[in-house]
């Protein structure tokens, strides 16, 4: 068995930490609702950190607003802060939703954000208002999945009030993936002839075409009205073995009674066949064969590529529910995770990848949680790594190391096109296999003064 081990007690610095600011998860998926604007309720310099830091992962314009918090307000509150930022918001881009999180600041000096906002929409109830969403983002208590997964519940909780007709749709809610896989997952449940809500959606408003001229809020998103009838679904599928207990999922069951089917992130072959088995029970649809084939040829490609990767060594770091899926993935191509490292704490990391990995892998990985880059370089001479399997922050210490990083995840900041990258399904996986097995080959390769064009 692995052992969860916790950032080392002995100091209290974190150095390059593996996670991210908890507000900012709550941007990116207010950013995935229609005619949405992210709201920081803080300080200006936390909207423009994350700003750059979406932004450069994207490669597109990203606008998060903020009350622009001063000394002042850090002693007699930002309430008013909060509602002429608000009121500013809506004459600038006229929203559909304003998306408030919190901050470190704000959550300190312990603002009442929901009397705020029920104030607001009493003095201002004249006024074409647009739907406000709150949510808790202490970001001294949780990472930034912690406020995606925070966004996504308030957005259901919030908007999503009544019991809404049968609509034979299916809610997905994705976890944090990339646009592209959001792209993957419309075009599957389209294939099994199930209209899905998939919330958030930043398919398209973290990825969207050139355009002529400027627009202050893009295109897409999930649309409003579809949120506020997620209650008439089929049943809810919501990835993420880490999750918290409570979720948009797990709230839409208890108050309307939609099955919810919680699933890891399907990410290699069993992953995804547990996702595309629900998507089956719930449609009465048989796999398309477009999927029977994509299938076929990840198992003929896993054949093919074993001899490269078997007995391989990877260390794993990410979002939580990311290294889980990756993980899986990785025990059942042969190749041994020997560190998964996720900079949260409590969310079952180590239960998860034991489930996942259970009957493929052939060692079981030292899990950590709570993890920096620090920790994960001073036992990287011990575990000899051939690989990192994360997102670009990890650049430094495979150069270090001498192996490759095969990137993965957010942010990735010094590649083109993270946003692009696809995980998921069997196509995903199919992809990752490739850029593994790649990966591999061009070690090989370039240690080698042969100069091998033959591998
Ligand atoms: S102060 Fe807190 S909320 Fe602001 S950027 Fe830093 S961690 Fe995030």
């Amino acid at each position: 068995m692995s052992k969860v081990k916790t950032a080392r007690p002995n100091f209290v610095s974190t150095t390059n930490a593996c996670k991210l600011c908890t507000p900012l998860g709550a941007s990116m998926a207010f950013r995935g609702v229609e005619g949405a604007v992210p709201f920081l309720h803080g300080s200006q310099g936390c909207a423009t950190y994350m700003r750059r830091y979406i932004i450069s992962h994207f490669r597109e314009p990203v606008d998060i607003a903020s009350s622009a918090l001063g000394e002042k307000n850090a002693i007699y509150g930002g309430g008013p802060n909060l509602k002429k930022g608000i009121l500013n918001v809506m004459r600038k881009y006229e929203p559909k939703l304003v998306g408030v999180a919190t901050t470190c600041l704000t959550e300190t000096i312990g603002d009442d954000v929901p009397m705020y906002l029920k104030e607001f929409r009493n003095e201002f109830g004249d006024l074409d208002l647009p739907e406000l969403v709150r949510v808790s983002t202490p970001s001294y208590n949780g990472t930034h999945t912690d406020g995606w997964h925070g966004a996504a519940r308030s957005l259901v909780e919030q908007l999503c009030l009544e019991k809404a007709a049968p609509n034979g749709r299916v809610n997905i809610l994705p976890n944090m993936v990339s646009c592209e896989d959001v792209r993957h997952l419309r075009d599957i449940c389209d294939h099994f002839g199930l209209g899905a809500v998939i919330l958030p959606d930043i398919s398209e408003t973290l990825d969207g075409p050139a355009l002529e001229d400027y627009v202050k809020i893009p295109e897409g998103g999930t649309p409003i009205a579809d949120i506020k009838t997620m209650s008439g679904a089929e049943a809810t599928i919501e990835f993420g073995r880490c999750l918290p207990a409570r979720t948009g999922g797990v709230s839409l069951e208890e108050r309307f009674g939609v099955p919810n089917h919680r699933m890891g992130l399907p990410m290699g072959l069993r992953e995804s066949d547990a996702f595309f088995e629900a998507l089956e029970a719930i449609s009465g649809t048989s796999l398309p064969r477009r999927y029977e084939l994509e299938r076929g040829r990840l198992v003929d490609a896993y054949v093919d590529g074993h001899k490269y990767v078997f007995g391989k060594r990877a260390v794993v770091y990410g979002e939580e529910d990311l290294v889980v899926g990756l993980c899986a993935f990785l025990s059942e191509i042969g190749v041994d995770v020997v560190l998964a490292g996720t900079g949260a704490r409590g969310k079952g990391l180590e239960e998860a990848i034991a489930r996942v990995t259970d009957g493929v892998a052939r060692v079981a990985p030292e899990v950590r949680e709570g993890v920096d880059f620090h920790d994960i370089a001073a036992e990287a001479g011990e575990l000899a790594p051939d690989m990192l399997v994360g997102h670009s922050k990890g650049y430094r210490y495979a150069e270090a190391w001498g192996v490759p990083l095969v990137r993965v995840g957010f942010p990735i900041h010094d590649r083109f096109g993270g946003q692009r990258i696809r995980t998921l399904g069997y196509g995903g996986a199919q992809a990752l296999f490739d850029r593994v097995v790649n990966a591999v080959i061009g070690k090989k390769q370039s240690d080698s003064s042969i100069g091998y064009g033959y591998i």
